[in-house]
C-alpha cells in the first residue's frame, strides 16, 4: 500500500462527493489533508481526521482567484506547503447552447477549469523546490467527448486536459507528475440533481436513474469515490511516477462505444 505519511495533500471541493472519496484515500493512504468547499466542514474533518494524519479545512470559493492565493499561502503556512494537488472542485448546469445563461458559462469556467490554472501555476514552484509532486486534475469523459446540453462543462473540461498536458510537458524531467481522470457517471450531489430533473417530468426516481446510466454508462453501474480514491493513489506511487499526462478514463465503458 502507497504510504504518504508526511506529504499533504490539497482536495478542492472535498466537503461532498468524490472530493471527500479522494480525501478519505489519501488519509487512509497517511497524507495529511487540506480540504475545501461549501457547508459545514466540521464533520468531514472529523471523518478524514479518523485515520491520525493533520486536517484542515480552507473555505476558498475557487472561482476567485485571490481566494486561491489565500488557500495556497495557509498550505504552505500551516503544512509547510502542497505536495499533492487533486483539482476536484466543479460545478454543472444542463441547458441547451443557445439558452445557457451567461452567467452560468462564465461560473463554470471560472470552478471547473480556471481554478485548475490558478492553484496549479501557485503550487507548483513549492514542488519544484521539494523535488516531489503530484497534480491530479478531476476531469471526466466530458474532456474527451460531447453531450448535449453541457456546453460550459465540456468546453471546461476539454481545457482541463488540455492545461493537464502542457503541465505535464514542463514538469516532465521533474518528479512533479500531472495526469487528468476522466471519470464518467459517480453518484453525487452533482448528478442526483440530473436524476431529480429527469423524475421531475413525471418518471419514477429508480427508471431515471437507470435511463440516466443506460444511457451512456454499458456496466449500467456507477463508478465510485473510493475506486477514484485508489486511481488518486496508485498516481501517487512510485509505480505511476511515469505515467504523465494521461486523461484515464474510469467510466464503466462510456467512452468504449
Ligand atoms: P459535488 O457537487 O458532490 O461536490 C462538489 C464539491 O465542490 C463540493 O464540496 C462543493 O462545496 C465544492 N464546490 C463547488 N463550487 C465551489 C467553489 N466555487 N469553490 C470551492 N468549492 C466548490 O460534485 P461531484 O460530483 O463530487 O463532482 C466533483 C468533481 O468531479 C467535479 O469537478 C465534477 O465535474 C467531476 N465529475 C463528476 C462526475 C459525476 O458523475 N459526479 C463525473 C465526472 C466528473
Amino acid at each position: 500500500m502507497t504510504t504518504l505519511s508526511g506529504k499533504t495533500a490539497l482536495v478542492t471541493g472535498s466537503t461532498s462527493g468524490i472530493g471527500l472519496g479522494i480525501a478519505l484515500s489519501l488519509a487512509k493512504a497517511g497524507a495529511n489533508l487540506i480540504l475545501n468547499g461549501f457547508g459545514d466542514a466540521s464533520a468531514v474533518i472529523a471523518e478524514v481526521g479518523q485515520f491520525g494524519g493533520k486536517v484542515g479545512h480552507h473555505p476558498a470559493d475557487v472561482s476567485d482567484p485571490a481566494q486561491i492565493a489565500d488557500m495556497i499561502a495557509y498550505a504552505e503556512r500551516e503544512f509547510g506547503g502542497v505536495d499533492i494537488l487533486v483539482n476536484n472542485a466543479g460545478i454543472q448546469h444542463v441547458a441547451p447552447v443557445d439558452e445557457f445563461p451567461v452567467e452560468r458559462w462564465d461560473s463554470i469556467i471560472a470552478i471547473n477549469l480556471s481554478s485548475v490554472f490558478h492553484s496549479t501555476r501557485l503550487s507548483l514552484p513549492g514542488m519544484r523546490a521539494k523535488g516531489w509532486g503530484r497534480v491530479i486534475n478531476i476531469a471526466s469523459v466530458h474532456g474527451l467527448v460531447g453531450s448535449t446540453g453541457k456546453a460550459a462543462y465540456v468546453a471546461a473540461k476539454h481545457g482541463v486536459i488540455g492545461l493537464t498536458k502542457v503541465v505535464a510537458l514542463e514538469t516532465a524531467t521533474t518528479n512533479v507528475t500531472c495526469n487528468a481522470i476522466c471519470p464518467g457517471w459517480v453518484l453525487t450531489p452533482l448528478v442526483q440533481k440530473q436524476i431529480d430533473d429527469r423524475a421531475a417530468t413525471g418518471i419514477d426516481p429508480q427508471q431515471a436513474q437507470h435511463d440516466l446510466l443506460a444511457e451512456k454508462q454499458p456496466s449500467l453501474e456507477f463508478v465510485t469515490p473510493p475506486q477514484l480514491g485508489e486511481l488518486v493513489l496508485f498516481l501517487c506511487s512510485e509505480a505511476g511516477a511515469q505515467v504523465r499526462g494521461a486523461a484515464w478514463n474510469i467510466d464503466g465503458g462510456w467512452l468504449a462505444q
